[in-house]
């Protein structure tokens, strides 16, 4: 049973349950019409009786009695008799079978059963005047109601495989119908599996309720993974594409520096160029070792509650200090003492990718201002700089992996378009969300919000 196909288990539970009923119903039939048929013949072989009786012509006086000559002793399955008060056979008969020497009971119904056969008898006392009196017998027997019955149970045994066979063939062709989409449901999603085509989907045309609401979330399903394999693979590509420049930047410059003829300053300069590009390929892949860390479910930060004002104050710090020779302007506005639950790094790490594009895209001594600040129970973080802002038709894509609006600050600068990529995946890992407002010439306003913590711990 445990490897039947559900269309079959159905088929064979719908059978079962319906052949069960038929022959309920047709037992309960049996027993009704049984009962009104034994009622109707038991009333119809008292009236026979007295009828009978009525023939017997008695003279009290003379404690005499005689029978009409037209007597009939045989009517419509009753066989009549006749006895005296001692129980002798005076006239007419009893059946052949019948067993000998049956009580005389007047006026009751009497049901006399042996291996024989089966009899309903119906006696009547007959006074002759004095202490005589005569006993009319009528015995009917029950061969007639025993045959419908037989007939019944016959039409049954017939029937029933019958049935059977059409339970069956209608329950298989109503189940498999209804299953069909189901069946449909398991061949894409194998395809899928397979990896053969994930543009597949279940076709919910003729397919209604439960079923058709079965296919849908499977085809939600299908459309999401179709497009975490297509992030996934161009994920893949662009990482290749921006880890190759570097490294055939390395072997030309390693092959020049090996030339024969190669003067040392030449060599000096092709080492220099060598080691920049290795630090530019080392910052990116921490980048994406980053990202990869945060789409993995499983390796998600533990939470701790921290004080994100002064984390906020210590990246600005560090980040004055780095970026002395550039003269830009820092200013803080920050609401102190204000906390969230989540990981403290990679927080670190939103701040710094802020900042670092606010200097980078900024001017040279340009002004940048780091706020701070509660709101509506999140902790809004804005950096805001008077850079060279983003084209409007940019503004969406930047968030993007590998997006770089801007094309002059390529990627021999370490520019790897995964910063902000970086920014929105840490942020919403934490359950907060990014937005970029900005003026092209004028400057950009990155805002983060993050969930508030209650206090201080
Ligand atoms: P990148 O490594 O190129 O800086 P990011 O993901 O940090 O990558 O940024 C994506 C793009 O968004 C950048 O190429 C740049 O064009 C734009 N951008 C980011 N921050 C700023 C900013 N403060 N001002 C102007 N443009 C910015």
């Amino acid at each position: 049973m445990k490897k039947m196909s559900l269309k079959w288990k159905i088929t064979l539970w719908y059978a079962g349950i319906l052949i069960l009923l038929v022959t309920l119903l047709f037992g309960f039939l049996l027993s009704i019409s049984g009962r009104l048929l034994r009622s109707e013949s038991d009333l119809a072989l008292k009236d026979a009786v007295w009828d009978f009786a009525g023939e017997a012509e008695v003279d009290r006086a003379h404690e005499s009695w005689e029978l009409d000559e037209d007597v009939r002793f045989y009517e419509k399955g009753v066989l009549f008799s006749l006895y005296d008060a001692q129980g002798n056979l005076l006239a007419g008969g009893v059946p052949d079978a019948f067993p000998k020497g049956t009580t005389l009971k007047a006026y009751a119904m009497q049901e006399i059963k042996d291996s024989a056969g089966k009899w309903t008898v119906y006696d009547v006392a007959i006074p002759c005047g004095g202490e005589k009196f005569l006993w009319a017998r009528g015995v009917y027997e029950d061969e007639t109601l025993t045959a419908m019955e037989q007939a019944m149970l016959h039409m049954l045994l017939v029937a029933c495989p019958l049935l059977i066979a059409v339970a069956l063939l209608v329950g298989y062709s109503i189940t498999r119908g209804a299953l069909l989409p189901i069946e449909e449901l398991c061949r894409t999603a194998e395809t899928i599996g397979e990896g053969k085509d994930l543009s597949l989907r279940i076709p919910t045309g003729h397919t209604q309720g439960e079923l058709r609401q079965l296919a849908d979330t499977f085809n939600h399903m299908f459309a999401r993974l179709e497009r975490a394999f297509e992030r996934e693979r161009q994920f893949t590509s662009d990482a290749s594409h921006e880890l190759r420049t570097p490294v055939s930047v390395i072997r030309s410059q390693a092959e020049y520096a090996l030339l024969p003829d190669s003067e040392p300053e030449e060599k000096k300069e092709g080492l220099e160029i060598i080691l920049k590009q290795a630090e530019g390929m080392s910052r990116l892949l921490s980048r994406l070792l980053l990202l990869a860390r945060s789409d993995s479910a499983r390796t998600r930060p533990a939470k701790e509650k921290f004080d994100i004002s002064a984390l906020a104050l210590d990246v600005l710090e560090e980040m004055q200090n780095r970026t002395k020779e550039r003269r830009t302007e820092f200013a803080a506005d920050i609401c102190p003492g204000l906390f969230i639950c989540g990981d403290r790094e990679s927080t670190a790490r939103v701040f710094c990718n802020l900042l670092e594009n606010a200097v980078q895209y900024g001017k040279e001594n340009g002004r940048i201002i780091l706020r701070v600040f509660p709101e509506q129970g999140m902790v809004n973080c804005q950096v805001e700089d008077n850079g060279i802002g983003i084209e409007p038709e940019h503004l969406d894509n930047i968030w993007n992996r590998f997006y770089r609006a801007d094309t002059a600050h390529g990627s021999g600068n370490g520019n790897s378009g995964l910063g902000l990529a970086i920014v929105k995946s840490i942020v919403e890992q934490q359950g907060g969300t990014a937005e970029v407002r900005s003026r092209p010439g004028e400057g950009s306003c990155f805002t983060i919000r993050l969930p508030k913590a209650d206090s201080a711990p």
